[in-house]
């Protein structure tokens, strides 16, 4: 499954993170997940709770914020967050936009003791 192998780079990372420095334990972990970037987010909680066990994450919360699309449209040069998956500006119908922000997912913050 998809969200198994996020979980461990995520997992890694915060590893990798606690380590530089020198934290015990995780307690937060904040996530923001782009609603174009593929991961669902039921299945990426169930795969970080089975994951979690016996890592440095064992006591962590996941806290998933859920980021929609955002296009730069090059024509009205505006942001604009879609509200349906049609990549057109919302303010002068241009087509001619850039996907800026909801392709990915990112950790955010980690919180650590
Ligand atoms: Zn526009």
């Amino acid at each position: 499954m998809h969200e198994y192998s996020i979980v461990q780079a995520l997992i890694n990372q915060c590893e990798d993170n606690a380590n530089i420095h020198n934290a015990t334990k995780v307690t937060k972990v904040v996530t923001k997940i782009g609603v174009l970037s593929g991961v669902e987010p039921h299945l990426l909680e169930v795969a970080f709770d089975t994951f979690k066990e016996g890592t440095i994450c064992d006591s962590a919360e996941l806290v998933m914020n859920i980021q929609q699309v955002v296009i730069y449209c090059k024509d009205c040069k505006s942001e604009s967050i879609l509200e349906e998956l049609v990549m057109a500006c919302p303010k002068c119908k241009s087509l001619h936009t850039n996907i800026i922000d909801g392709e990915d997912m990112y950790l955010m913050t980690l919180e650590m003791e």
